[in-house]
């Protein structure tokens, strides 16, 4: 079964955010446990997480078809000490609050090396987090996204994904998920149905299928390989329909947060049943 949502608000609280999920119809959802674009927060008040809890069972949200998203600010590969210290210290963070919600997973953009040091030894330092953050955490698997590789962010391409799932020590609480647009950006053809085929073909190969533990459905404002970030509305940009089709209709994206992060956010009742519409009988 497909669940389809976006990443909803949780300004007011966490507990908002099932309530924005529910308001237009997704059957998953994603949100930030802490303001984003700051590097610490309030910790979550047990009434808030309360409410949260109680939101998620009356709704039927059940920890697979939620898909906590990491704030922008950390650079788990960074190559300056202090950078890295923050980042580490507030991504133990978000694991915690993850925990206390009772989620299972935290969805994060991997590193950036910033022309500092050479991109394999930033994806060491990028596991070598993660390796502390699971440490010190139980229960919520680290979901590294695949990036569109702007600048001298990495996770563009799945070797480097692998890479770093190499070197992280406990396999069973690391995870990826696949973002359409960012795919496309990077140089992934998955818009006609044969570079769908080859690009999840190499994922399988070069990854493998049990680490996907969540998607980004997004088209793009950016061409294929351009390597630039820039969500559209589904069926608006470079990727088309083709693409959003074939995902609805392959049973291994089943069971796992399927999630909208289009840029106009009153489209996305519609999006959601459009997607729908895309599954075929049987
Ligand atoms: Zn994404
Ligand atoms: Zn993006």
């Amino acid at each position: 079964m497909k669940y389809i949502g976006a990443h909803v608000s949780a300004a007011g609280g966490v507990q908002n955010a099932p309530e924005n999920a529910k308001n237009i119809g997704a059957k998953a959802f994603a949100l930030f446990t802490k303001n984003q674009r700051q590097w610490f927060s309030e910790p979550l008040t047990s009434a808030s997480i309360d409410l949260f809890r109680k939101r998620c069972e009356d709704y039927g949200y059940k920890p697979f078809q939620i898909l906590p998203h990491n704030s922008y600010l950390t650079n788990l590969g960074n190559p300056d000490k202090e950078g890295l210290k923050k980042s580490r210290e507030s991504f133990i963070d978000e694991m915690r609050r993850c925990e206390l919600l009772g989620l299972d997973r935290l969805n994060f953009h991997p590193g950036s090396h910033l022309n500092k040091i050479e991109p394999e030894d930033c994806l060491k330092l990028i596991a070598e987090s993660i390796n502390i953050a699971l440490e010190k955490t139980t229960g919520v698997t680290a979901v590294i996204e695949n990036t569109a590789g702007q600048g001298t962010n990495l996770g563009h391409k799945f070797e480097q994904i692998r890479t770093i799932i190499d070197n992280v020590e406990d396999k069973s609480r690391v995870g990826v998920c696949i973002d359409t647009c960012h795919s496309y950006a990077a140089g992934y053809e998955i818009k006609t149905a044969e570079g769908f085929v080859r690009t999840f073909k190499h994922f399988e190969d070069i990854i493998g299928i049990k680490y996907l533990k969540g998607m980004h459905l997004n088209d793009t404002k950016k061409d294929f390989g351009t390597r630039v970030d820039r969500h559209e509305v589904l069926g608006k940009g470079f990727l088309g329909v083709d693409v959003f089709s074939m995902i609805m209709n392959d049973a291994r994206f089943d069971n796992m947060p399927l999630i909208l992060e289009t840029p106009d956010e009153s489209l996305w009742a519609s999006e959601i049943k459009w997607l729908y519409s895309l599954e075929k009988e049987g």
